[in-house]
């Protein structure tokens, strides 16, 4: 008998997000490099923020979050007007596909794009279309080619998720450049940070006016436990995001923690120097074991083996070693995993364990 409760269209096609494995089975002390969470933690700023918060438990939160957006207006040199909060980036991602998809519609993704995209347009009903990548990296003429009269938004990370691998500026614009003005870019800049001199795509949301970018406190700022991340767009965009998003979508302590984090810079900045000095190391290494590894410009690395068997043995001694890292065959990625750069002792646990799998060549 079929449910007489139905779903929207849609939503039955949503395969459910996987995260990255926090647990091994019987090891109470694991080094968990599967998440691109911050290894070293948040600032100390945030967390005291986060504990001053708790003696208003009982008030609402403001509805407005003006005090954060101005900070991060402040720190990022961005009007706070045209900037919005959300429960992590996913739900500014989610407020884009609400507001401008629906059935009917198409939405492109990349062939090893984030895994929410097609989650997001599955949910508003739209269809996703996901376009091929070239050497796993995003190329913009494949994605002009795909655009129809029906597609409404263009998701793309910068730099990418799994891959590491990032579009310059001049394709960006290009890309940018080429879209239609009904078809919504939206510049997923959860790793923008730890490129080197990159705004995020700051610069192409105030030259196009169909160009939205969403940033997150979960990644350099060491805050995915937190749940907050936010976007940046034209100010008629964000009006329109605003009357979706629920008044009370995020707690003072989140707002609170989240100012401090942007504000300690140097935290920041400290964090996006370890990262680079050990994502490079870590990358020289694997591939002088003879492991292939692109250049990375995000808080990870993906380490490419000969073939998907190769790939789950590695995992196998990883996590014999007490190391989980992130399978990414659900990426169209079998052949890889994908490595969180920790600091200097983590890296170097990595890649003494690596050294010890003999299915390298
Ligand atoms: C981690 C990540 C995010 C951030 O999600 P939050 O909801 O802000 O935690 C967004 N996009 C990509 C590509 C990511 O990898």
């Amino acid at each position: 008998m079929t449910d007489p409760l139905r779903p929207q269209p849609g939503i039955m096609d949503i395969a459910l997000y996987v995260s990255g494995q926090a647990q091994i089975e019987g090891r109470d002390e694991v080094l968990k490099l599967s998440s691109n969470e911050n290894h070293y933690g948040c600032s100390d700023k945030a967390r005291e923020a986060y504990l001053r918060a708790a003696v208003n438990l009982h008030r609402y939160p403001n509805t407005d979050h003006a005090p954060l957006r101005r900070a991060i207006g402040e720190v990022h040199r961005l009007d706070p007007d045209r900037i919005i909060c959300g429960v992590g980036s996913d739900e500014v991602l989610q407020f884009i596909a609400q507001a401008y998809a629906g059935p009917g519609d198409e939405v492109i993704t990349t062939e090893h794009g984030f895994s929410m995209y097609p989650i997001l347009a599955h949910a508003v009903g739209a269809t996703p279309v996901t376009v091929a990548e070239k050497e796993r990296r995003i190329d913009v003429d494949l994605i002009l080619r795909a655009v129809s009269d029906r597609t409404r938004i263009v998701f793309i990370a910068n730099p990418a998720n799994p891959t590491g691998t990032m579009l310059d500026e001049a394709e960006l614009e290009r890309l940018a450049g080429g879209l239609p003005e009904h078809v919504v870019l939206v510049l997923d800049g959860a790793y923008a940070e730890f490129a080197n001199g990159f705004d995020g795509g700051a610069s192409l949301v105030d030259a196009y006016p169909n160009v939205v970018m969403t940033r997150t406190f979960s990644k350099i700022h060491g805050l995915g436990g937190l749940r907050i991340g936010w976007g940046y767009a034209r100010r008629e965009v964000i009006d329109v995001l605003n009357r979706i998003r629920q008044p009370f979508n995020l707690s003072e302590g989140q707002m609170a923690a989240a100012e401090a984090a942007v504000r300690d810079v140097d935290f920041t900045r400290r964090c996006r120097d370890e990262n680079a000095r050990w994502r490079d190391w870590l990358r020289q290494q694997l591939v002088q074991m003879g492991v292939d590894c692109d250049e990375s410009h995000a808080n990870f690395v993906l380490a490419r083996f000969a073939d998907a068997k190769r790939a789950e043995d590695c995992d196998k001694v990883l996590k014999d070693n007490g190391i989980l890292v992130r399978k990414v065959a659900g990426y169209g990625l079998p052949n890889c995993l994908r490595i969180t750069v920790g600091d200097e002792s983590a890296c170097r646990r990595v890649i003494h364990a690596i050294g010890t799998f003999k299915g390298v060549r």
